[in-house]
């Protein structure tokens, strides 16, 4: 008979590397329905019994805040799993007892695999496994899930309860004579009436009311609401109350007592440390040191810094060699194929488009390496932590420094590799805040546009400018967080323990794993989207082809060069009107009408139908408004053109001047994002949101465009 069984655990308690310990190569990885959320399953046999292993996200707690805790519980009652192996960090064991005593209040057939031993001998922490088992009752195996010792032993306790059990049984914890008595009395109403008693114990659903639950609450409505509201009045009572006399929630009560219900059991001598002069472990040794209030964040930014130089820097090997390689294939396809349409759509639609995503990919890999190194040295924790207060303040959380850093908060990161990032985020509006902001930042995509604008027009004070710049992205990006989450993200911060586990060497396979799992996820996401929308973006710019009178044009003058041996450097002189042609035929295009329709409008910011193209060719990448300005602003004649560079010549131009160039840059700098980007954006979590930020940068980098132009214009600073 095939058996169907479950990992839960909290992060870092060791989940993934005994999932890979137990299945190897056999899994599957997948995302639930809806939500990012990875769902992975794997299969193995044991005892001729073939098991099914779902892996559920880490979660401290089982409570409705995160999407991971729903996806736990949620996959628990639906699944209903003949086993629930609960992996415990035996070395933080007191605190990752939390989640297993909220699995035994749910009733669920467990097994606890008490993990890390070899980690908790070294600190001198010694476990009584059988008296744990004994006062739990519940089988406690304890395993090194690294090296795979105590797999059998933990195989063979989950067979052996999937046999005999086969009812769930709560387990009643007592919560204080108040609670309790509550408690009572909304199970034996839940009881009377059988409410959602299909799904969860009624006990089970008395706490969670207790707990001001919200899935189980609207839950309840939907399925009786006569019984709910009885209910909720009940719960109601209780609470005002607990918060008359004790002056709190009774859910704070109800963690209080979870947590003495554990000390209670730890106290009897499950526990004993072996050093007991050395409490001070080393992680609070390197804690003193690191999360220190001055120091800590000195070396913060030295870290940060490295990870941003090793990204960036040594990527830029691999990044060329794809680079590279994609050019040559470009090259293949320009010599062997006739010119013409199809060859100009596979250049510009199909390889730069296949080639633009999967040019990010070591960029990616290299980014998840170093976040996989933070994080599973258990670094990361300690950034959330010393920017959490900071991060607060805009309604944002300590974890998300990580994606702004990887952005470009610092100059010239991706936000492809940010949006990505904010995975590290557990509470969803403040994920959502921050994957709506990061493309703020001064990626190395808007670097060139930069350089370009501020050397032609504010050349003497280059470097202020960068930085003046950059702190702007940074201010934007903060306010704008602070907005989205008082209006379309409005709610309270999610309650969240900032937990700091130990910290602890990572392993190199362990880091590839990770770094492999995250890049598999967006070149599987990302590549087959971009690729439609890239062609798209190529049939814009090119159709409708120029009208024969015209293009006959170019060709006469290139057979006149041709044919006309007196000419010096011909090739050049061809190259000329080739680029003229392309400029005819992009302000012919519909990308071009398009340009040039929205004239009207942009002329508000100062932008002419050139400058239009530009940036809706910046859409595709924004690399592309340097090389789309290149053609636009070509002047098409043969003695001016060689000598000046394409910001002399927007120097030179009556459309450009430096409020211009402001405007132009602040419209740069919080427009759309990139295509890339709004493509992760998508997948990570929908198209509506997608489609917000394209919508809502674009009118705000407009308005703020607008407001630079006339306001400069209006005091003459150009
Ligand atoms: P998850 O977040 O629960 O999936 O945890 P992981 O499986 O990613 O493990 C977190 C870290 O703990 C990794 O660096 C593992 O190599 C390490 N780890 C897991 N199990 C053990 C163990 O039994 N002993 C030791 N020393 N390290 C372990
Ligand atoms: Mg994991």
């Amino acid at each position: 008979m095939q058996l169907l069984m479950a990992l839960a655990g909290n992060p870092n308690a060791g989940k993934t590397t005994l999932f890979n310990q137990l299945t190897g190569a056999r899994q599957h990885v997948g995302n639930y329905p809806g939500i990012t959320v990875d769902h992975k399953e794997g299969i193995l046999t044991h005892q001729n019994r073939k098991i099914t292993l779902t892996d559920l996200p880490g979660t401290y707690s089982m409570t409705a805040y995160s999407a991971e805790e729903l996806v736990t519980r949620d996959y628990l009652v639906n699944e209903r799993p003949q086993v629930v192996i609960n992996i415990v960090d035996a070395s933080n064991l007191e605190r990752n007892l939390y989640l297993s005593c909220q699995l035994l209040e749910l009733g669920v057939p467990l097994v606890i695999a008490l993990n890390m031993m070899d980690v908790a001998k070294d600190r001198g922490i010694e476990i009584k496994a059988e008296m744990l088992a004994n006062l739990l009752q519940v089988p406690v195996i304890p395993i090194i899930a690294r090296s795979g010792s105590g797999k059998k032993e933990l195989l063979d306790a989950c067979v052996h309860l999937a046999t005999e059990e086969t009812h769930w049984h709560p387990r009643d914890i007592s919560y204080g004579k108040d609670l309790d008595t509550t408690l009572a009395e909304l199970v034996a109403k839940i009881t009377e009436t059988s409410l959602l008693i299909e799904t969860y114990p009624a006990r089970y659903t008395a706490i969670k009311y207790l707990e001001n639950d919200d899935q189980i609450l609207e839950k309840g409505r939907k399925s009786d609401p006569v019984t709910a509201q009885l209910l909720e009045e009940l719960v109601n009572k209780a609470s005002a109350h607990t918060q008359k006399t004790l002056d709190v929630f009774p859910e704070a009560i109800i963690a209080d007592h979870r947590y003495g219900y554990i000390k209670s059991i730890l106290r009897q001598g499950v526990v004993s440390h072996k050093f007991d002069t050395d409490r001070l472990y080393t992680s609070d040794k390197i804690d003193k040191v690191l999360t220190n209030r001055l120091v800590g964040p000195v070396i913060m930014l030295l870290i940060l810094f490295a990870v941003y130089q090793f990204t960036f820097s040594w990527s830029d090997i691999p990044v060329t060699w794809l680079e590279n390689a994609f050019g040559w294939l470009g090259d293949q396809v320009e010599n062997t194929l006739p010119d013409g349409l199809l060859k100009s759509m596979i250049i510009s639609g199909v390889i730069d488009g296949v080639g633009g995503v999967l040019g990010f990919v070591p960029l990616i890999m290299f980014m998840f390496f170093s976040i996989a190194i933070l994080e599973d040295s258990g670094y990361l924790a300690r950034v959330a932590f010393m920017m959490d207060r900071i991060f607060r303040i805009f309604g944002l959380h300590g974890s998300s420094v990580m994606p702004f850093i990887v952005s470009g908060g610092i100059a010239g990161g991706c936000a492809v590799p940010g949006v990505m990032a904010t995975r590290t985020l557990r509470s969803p509006k403040e994920r959502m805040a921050t994957l709506l902001t990061v493309p703020f930042m001064n990626c190395g995509a808007k670097l060139p546009v930069l350089a370009l604008l501020i050397g032609a027009f504010f050349s003497e004070k280059k470097a202020m400018y960068m930085f003046l710049f950059t702190l702007l992205s940074w201010v934007v990006a903060l306010v704008a967080a602070k907005f989205l989450r008082s209006t379309v993200l409005r709610g309270a911060p999610t309650p969240f323990v900032m937990e700091l586990p130990p910290y602890r060497f990572p392993t190199l396979r362990g880091l590839l794993i990770h770094t492999w799992e995250r890049t598999y996820q967006y070149i599987k996401k990302a590549g087959t989207v971009i690729l439609g929308i890239s062609i798209l973006l190529w049939a814009l710019m090119t159709f409708p082809a120029l009208p024969e009178n015209k293009a006959a044009l170019f060709e006469q003058q290139r057979q006149a060069v041709m044919h006309d041996s007196s000419v010096e450097a011909p090739s050049e002189k061809i190259n000329l009107i080739n680029n003229a042609e392309s400029k005819a035929t992009l302000k012919n295009s519909i990308a071009g009408k398009f340009g040039s329709s929205l004239e009207p409008v942009t002329k508000l910011a100062g932008f002419d139908w050139r400058t239009n193209i530009a940036l809706i060719g910046g859409f595709a990448a924004k690399e592309v408004i340097v090389s789309t300005l290149g053609t636009a602003y070509s002047m098409g004649q043969v003695d001016t053109e060689k000598s000046e560079s394409l910001g002399q010549r927007l120097k030179k131009d009556k459309n450009w001047n430096k409020v211009v160039a402001v405007a132009a840059l602040v419209f740069i700098m919080f427009y759309a994002p990139c295509l890339v980007t709004v493509v992760c954006i998508a997948k990570e979590s929908s198209w509506k949101w997608a489609a917000f930020s394209m919508i809502f940068n674009t009118i705000f980098a407009f308005s703020m465009a607008v407001f630079v132009y006339q306001v400069g214009m209006f005091f003459n600073l150009g």
